[in-house]
């Protein structure tokens, strides 16, 4: 039951949000990727905490570790935030990142033992831990229906990364299932946005 009311809720929660979702997928560049964002420019426009996904945002799907481009920009990020504003929100906590996280960025934190994304839980738990309204809060995720959608329910900023890391070498099934799974979401808010 819990592993797939999320998805239930993705879609009844997206339809609620179908023109928010709308507008911030006719805002954002079909190539943008975590390495467009400017730390700098997001804390002077107000973000004060960052929540990360990890699948498609900081690596390919179900990769152990951050590729080291995003361990760079992760690394700019912890010098104008601080370590302790910043949040990893995946889906899928698993002990190999949770351990990775502890020995590379030891000041950031997972968040876990909450609803699944796009409940917004998850970055309720962010705000509280932080100390911070959740309208300073900033989502950033490759999925419109999970994260995305989360940070609307919340009342958080959505910062939607359209051209995520995939590498179909390493999974191509997995990669191809979430591949279509992203493009059908694209495809869900622009049907449902029009009604
Ligand atoms: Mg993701």
């Amino acid at each position: 039951m819990g592993s797939f009311s999320h998805i239930l809720a993705g879609f009844s929660l997206g339809f609620h949000h179908r023109r928010d979702l709308r507008q911030l997928l006719d805002d954002t560049q079909p190539n943008s990727n975590i390495l467009e964002l400017d730390p700098g420019a997001l804390f002077s426009s107000g973000v004060t905490v960052l929540a990360l996904d990890f699948d498609g945002v900081l690596a390919g799907h179900g990769a152990a570790v951050p590729l080291p481009e995003a361990v760079a920009w992760m690394k700019r990020s912890e010098a104008f935030f601080g370590g302790d504003k910043i949040f990893i929100l995946s889906n899928k906590p698993t002990n190999g990142r949770r351990q990775w996280f502890a020995e590379n960025f030891p000041a950031m934190r997972f968040i876990s033992g909450v609803r699944k994304k796009p409940y917004p839980d998850g970055l309720k738990k962010t705000g509280e831990l932080a100390g911070v309204p959740l309208s300073s809060i900033m989502m950033v995720d490759d999925r419109l229906l999970t994260g995305c959608l989360a940070a609307l329910v919340a009342g958080a900023r959505p910062c939607y990364i359209r051209r995520p890391y995939v590498l179909f070498s390493h999974r191509p099934l997995a990669e191809l299932f979430f591949w279509l799974l992203r493009a059908g979401e694209r495809t869900f808010v622009r049907m449902v946005s029009s009604f």
